[in-house]
């Protein structure tokens, strides 16, 4: 179309074809400024980013390690970018919440985690620690020792202090209501952790610490799609399907267990196309990085969590 030289609307740089070889702006004809053409724009960014949008999806449960793989072998046009595709599961988490997922109530930092205990402590002038003592030693009392039991009549007691006081309240709301937000934007740094495991069982592959970052955000895109929207729909058709007798006996531990299984096949398929892992290899690398992903999950996000809640609702 336009052959010859042009020069540049954006940059001034000249060139030959229909776009700068420098910044990249396009040509523009009479033919782009007819009225079709400026709805054709939109229709055109809207079937792209859908096609993009499960372009990727297909790549992730097609073939796991392809997405990334292929991002850094620089066959990038296709997908959408990495980060970018995280976020937005991120923000479709946000509007669909079917699982409270990671977002703890206030009273369970406060019977789980000592820090939460102190800082409660030190803001709110009531002892915690010492209230705990007390539901730990009526809990002896009542013989109650059943892991599940307890911790309903931990969460119980704990409820009922809150309540008997106004700053312990107005701290708890105020955490619940932010926490919510805080917990789904901050699973931002599941990335950079993650990417920092993968690097570390990765050495001697020697690649940059990007290609472990593009990897780390495929595993996690998995890990949301699936804890967060794939297994609170398959565990709604399992208790809509089968009796009370048999749904009962299945925890909260077996289910965790059961994801992260998922979740470690998953890595094991990626690493073998990604980093070209032996099989045994990438087996026994998958099972450390959901060990240490679940470590990071539990202990590091939860903290970082806490802190950056606890201080916003004080
Ligand atoms: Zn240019």
């Amino acid at each position: 179309m336009n052959e010859g030289t042009n020069s540049c609307k954006n940059c001034g740089n000249r060139f030959q074809g229909n776009y700068c070889n420098r910044c990249g702006e396009k040509v523009y004809t009479d033919h782009d400024k007819s009225i079709l053409r400026f709805f054709e724009d939109a229709l055109h960014f809207v079937t792209h980013f859908e096609g993009t949008f499960f372009n990727t999806l297909r790549a992730i449960f097609s073939q796991p390690g392809r997405l990334s793989s292929d991002y850094c072998d620089g066959l990038r046009k296709k997908y959408f970018k990495p980060l970018p595709f995280f976020m937005l599961l991120v923000v479709l988490y946000l509007i669909f919440p079917l699982f409270t997922g990671l977002n703890m109530p206030f009273s369970y930092y406060l019977q789980k985690n000592s820090y939460a205990a102190k800082v409660t402590t030190a803001k709110s002038g009531i002892n915690i620690d010492s209230a705990l003592s007390v539901i730990y030693q009526s809990e002896e009392q009542q013989n109650i020792v059943n892991e599940q039991e307890v911790f309903v009549y931990q969460t119980k007691a704990m409820n009922t202090l809150i309540e008997s006081d106004e700053k312990l309240l107005a701290i708890e709301h105020n955490f619940n209501k932010k926490s919510e937000k805080i917990s789904k934007i901050l699973l931002i740094i599941l990335l950079p952790l993650t990417a920092l495991v993968l690097w570390l069982l990765s050495l001697r592959k020697r690649r940059y610490f990007f290609d472990h970052l593009v990897l780390a955000t495929e595993l996690n895109s998995f890990y949301l799609l699936f804890s967060f929207f794939i297994l609170p729909l398959l565990l709604t058709l399992f208790y809509k399907l089968f009796p009370a007798s048999i749904t009962k006996s299945v925890g909260e531990a077996a289910v965790g267990i059961f994801a992260y299984l998922v979740v470690a096949s998953f890595a094991a398929k990626a690493f073998r196309l990604f980093y070209r892992d032996r099989w045994w290899w990438a087996v026994l690398k998958s099972l450390l990085l959901v060990i240490a992903h679940y470590f990071i999950v539990q202990v590091i996000y939860k903290f970082i969590l806490f802190a950056i809640t606890f201080h916003y609702s004080t």
